[in-house]
């Protein structure tokens, strides 16, 4: 039984948390580029290829692929495809919602070209691409996401860490505080899902949509691999997965090799420090730049579900020895990164 907190400590722990909620971070050498805006981010979104969950065929300029009419989710080339896909399809199906809730998140994460590029940068840190850029196999890698209330004393409640929250920030139209997507971590996947060759193509037919920034005589020079996004619990019923392949351009090797600092200003006392710029450093700076859009520019804030509450509230439990990791891999990783980031660093893990 946890020892019940004082008043004054609940008044110390939300001053702190206050402090935490000013940082700002910005990397050093930053252009001022214009941030895209909503609009532009919502077209290029849309011009994400899909592919065929059963036979991976990928869809093409002048063949529209069709969705799963219950769940809107599931992508099929061909009514062939979708029949011989039912019989495991329609355990999925009704999860399917949550699936088609991350479907439209990652769409938006990866056509916002500032945040795709530091996302990149950590991915390649985190891989070690620097050192073997070409793997003969697309490398694979897991992003797990977490839906989070956007106000970390919010956040902080609802682990229990805090009892009250004074002045609360304006809730959505259901009363729920609004959630925020962030990213958990990077983890090497080891299971591989799609070839080289597949993923190329891919590569090719967003070259010719224009809508990626890589022209077709450089692709050789590109890395090629997968992104497996993540949200929930992976072993759990509800989770749910989506692969995104991705193009790594020689420039974005040279930006990562050079590893110019991310500097931080935390604007309630105007300090400045410089962190050096590797996978975690990447990872802070996408999430506290979502955290920081409070007009939702980037359109990464969504309603908060009973279940991304509960991943939060089990980042504050202890389990035992016993308890099977892997089912708790995404809130194990709240915690993780809650030892990592400034924001946290006021509330205990
Ligand atoms: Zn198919
Ligand atoms: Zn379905």
């Amino acid at each position: 039984m946890p020892r019940r907190r004082s008043q004054q400590e609940d008044y110390n722990l939300e001053h702190e948390l206050l402090k935490a909620d000013t940082l700002i971070i910005a990397h050093s050498s930053e252009r001022p580029v214009d941030e895209q805006s909503s609009k532009d981010i919502k077209k290029t979104a849309k011009l994400t290829r899909r592919i065929c969950i059963r036979c991976k065929a990928i869809e093409t300029g002048d063949v529209s692929y069709k969705a799963c009419a219950k769940c809107q989710s599931a992508i099929y080339c061909s009514r062939e495809c979708q029949k011989l896909d039912w019989s495991s399809h329609k355990e999925h199906c009704a999860d399917s919602r949550r699936h088609k809730r991350l479907e439209k998140q990652v769409s938006i994460l990866i056509a916002n070209t500032n945040l795709l590029g530091v996302l990149k940068l950590a991915i390649i840190l985190q891989l070690g691409l620097l050192d073997s850029p070409f793997p003969a196999e697309p490398f694979h890698v897991l992003v797990p996401l977490v839906v989070e209330p956007e106000c970390i004393r919010e956040f902080a409640k609802l682990r229990g860490d805090l009892r009250t929250v004074r002045a609360p920030r304006p809730k959505a139209g259901n009363g729920k505080p609004r959630g925020m997507m962030q990213i958990s971590g990077i983890l090497p996947w080891h299971s591989r899902s799609l070839s080289r060759d597949q993923v190329l193509d891919l590569a090719r037919s967003a070259v010719e949509s224009g809508a990626s920034d890589i022209t077709m005589d450089r692709l050789q020079d590109v890395t090629v691999g997968v992104v497996i996004f993540s949200i929930g619990e992976l072993d759990n019923r509800g989770g749910s997965t989506l692969e995104v392949p991705l193009l790594i351009s020689a420039n974005m090797m040279r930006i990562a090799k050079m590893a110019e600092p991310f500097q931080y200003l935390i604007a309630a006392n105007g300090e400045f420090w410089t962190m050096p710029m590797n996978a975690h450093s990447c990872i802070e700076f996408i999430n506290n730049r979502i955290r920081i859009d409070h007009e939702n520019k980037f359109l990464l804030r969504a309603e908060m579900t009973e279940a991304d509450e509960q991943l939060v509230r089990e980042s504050a439990e202890e389990f035992g020895e016993d308890s099977d990791s892997n089912r708790r891999l995404a809130s194990e990783l709240v915690k993780l990164r809650m030892s990592k980031e400034y924001v946290y660093s006021p509330l205990p893990i």
